[in-house]
């Protein structure tokens, strides 16, 4: 049984998709499809210059909007840069750190996703932490070490109480946006090694609390097997995230 004060999570992340106006057409027609569906919290992570305008459409229903990344600096001299005040200011409540193709792509580490983590959180946003292994890692049996590295380095320096506002993300490189999946045993088990290693950093409490989500071509027809695992709390959905039925119905299976 999972404890009563562990929330699921179910986010969307549309990555480099939807500009203002379309962000604002998609939550019109979400909005209506998971109204009432309070078992879990409803989020959707925007490109930046979608933030404000998803924010306003979203106001009044149960759907939270975040961002897709941050930057640690509070401003300054980064060209190109968002900062978590910024982020704030139009009405982000939430922020994906360390997303794989942000390390892939763009050369973040264990230690900006570190630094970006406690900016974000010492502005009051909460953030989806994001961490898995590639194919490679997993082909050689060093899943449990590469997850537990990467949350050790990831969450160092935070808090307990900073802790409540961390959601992690388990996902496998290899399953983001390939259409593999991680079998609902693999998501669980890999769930539940990272939960041993927060129960390691931060005591039995706040590991039974925080919570992990799967992510990995999660879609509408996978999401129910997923979500029904121990250790999964939630998912991080890219594709599925972008067409209202499927979205909603993932929303309905964790309700
Ligand atoms: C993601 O972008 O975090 C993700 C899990 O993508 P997809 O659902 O498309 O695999």
């Amino acid at each position: 049984m999972k404890p009563e004060s562990r929330r699921t999570v179910i986010a969307g992340n549309w990555k480099m998709n939807f500009a203002p106006s379309e962000a604002k057409k998609f939550i019109k027609k979400t909005a209506p499809l998971v109204a009432g569906k309070d078992a879990c919290d409803i989020v959707f992570c925007a490109p930046y210059v979608s933030i404000d305008a998803a924010v306003k459409a979203a106001k009044g229903t149960n759907i939270h909007i975040g961002a897709e990344n941050v930057h640690f600096e509070d401003h300054g001299a980064f060209t190109g840069e968002v900062s978590a005040r910024m982020l704030k200011e139009v009405g982000a409540e939430y922020v994906i750190v360390g997303h794989s193709e942000r390390r892939q792509y763009f050369a973040e580490t264990d230690e900006t996703v570190n630094k970006r983590t406690k900016a974000a959180l010492a502005a009051g946003l909460k953030v989806i932490l994001c961490l898995g292994e590639v194919k490679e890692q997993r082909l050689a049996g060093i899943t449990d070490e590469v997850v537990g590295m990467q949350t050790k380095l990831d969450l160092a320096g935070i808090t307990e109480e900073e802790l409540k506002n961390v959601i992690i993300a388990y996902e496998p490189v290899w399953a983001i946006g390939t259409g593999l999946t991680a079998t609902p045993a693999q998501a669980d088990e890999t769930c539940g090694v990272i939960r041993k290693v927060v129960a390691s950093l931060y005591g039995k409490k706040a590991a039974d609390e925080i919570t992990i989500q799967y992510g990995g071509s999660m879609n509408d027809k996978n999401a129910a097997e997923l979500l029904a695992k121990k250790n999964v709390d939630g998912g991080l959905i890219g594709g599925a995230s972008l067409v209202p039925e499927k979205f909603s119905a993932i929303v309905d299976a964790a309700n």
